[in-house]
This record gives C-alpha cells, structure tokens and sequence, in this order.
C-alpha cells in the first residue's frame, strides 16, 4: 500500500460533501473491508471514507480489538467533555489537544443496512466523535481555538516539507 492511499490535508476531497449510502451490497462491504485493512496498515484509530478520495457516508473504528462500521452515522447526544491529544491520519505527525464529549450516543447503519445504536464513552468517543466529523467535512484543526490554528497550520506544512 503506498502511501498516498491516505488523503493528505489540505486535500480538497476531505472538505467535500459526503452522500449517504443507500445501497448495501457487495461491493459496499468489500469497501468497508478495504477500509479496515487501511486503517490497520496505518494503525489509525479510526478512517472515513474521504480520507481515502471517497466522499460517502463511511467511517470505521478499529478500538480494545472490537471493530465499529459507522455508515450514516449521526451523533444523537453528546455529554460532558474530556480533553486530550487527538491526532489525524490526514494529518501526520500533528498532534493538538481537542475538546470532546465524555459520551456519544451514535445512530448508524451496519453494512446489512440495519440501524444500530451505540453508547461510545472515552478515548472510543472521541474516535467516534472524529470520524463524524470527517463525514460533515469536519477537520481536527477546525476544533482548536484560531491562535492555536495558525501555529498548526504552520508546524503542519514544516513537516509535510521535511
Ligand atoms: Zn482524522
């Protein structure tokens, strides 16, 4: 797998919209399994489909050896809030502290296209909460305050030059 599998900010494909998934077949699972193996090859906590050059509704969590397949995925509540170092396989070797809710409740389909409800706390939330937010375009610099933005931005580009 070459490295340009992964979707690089600031690619444009990772601010595009992202189409619900309507139709649940063979092909849409052997997707969901290209993006597990990806996920595990760049040992990421979690990918969504944008981050691959795919603008749908697709995001995978891989946390504590159990696997979570999030395909029009909604966040029904969020509460409370931790903080801690978040990073992004979009953007590599960035690492920025980013408020998040202590909980999620997550509505989503499976990959047979049956809903399903998920309670997500912790670190699993906030995996949750990231690929989400890739799915509405939603990007791990948009979280942090403006000051801190720029100075990521900036670290960021050094280190996509080195
Ligand atoms: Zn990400």
């Amino acid at each position: 797998m070459s490295q340009e599998v992964i979707r690089v900010y600031p690619d444009p494909v990772l601010r595009e919209p992202n189409e619900d998934v309507a139709l649940f077949d063979d092909q849409l699972r052997s997707f969901v399994e290209e993006m597990k193996a990806i996920m595990y090859a760049y040992d990421g906590l979690g990918l969504a489909a944008p981050q691959i050059g795919v603008n749908r509704k697709v995001a995978v969590v891989g946390y504590e050896g159990r696997e979570y397949v999030l395909i029009n995925p909604v966040i029904v509540e969020a509460k409370g809030n931790q903080i801690g170092e978040e990073g992004c396989l979009s953007f590599p070797g960035l690492f920025e502290r980013v408020s998040r809710p202590e909980s999620v409740t997550v509505e989503f389909l499976d990959e047979q296209g049956q809903p399903q409800t998920l309670l997500a706390t912790g670190l699993l939330a906030r995996a949750v909460a990231h690929e989400v937010d890739h799915l509405n375009g939603v990007l791990l610099i948009d979280k942090i305050s403006p000051l801190r933005r720029t100075f990521a931005k900036k670290k960021f580009r050094r280190l996509q030059e080195a």
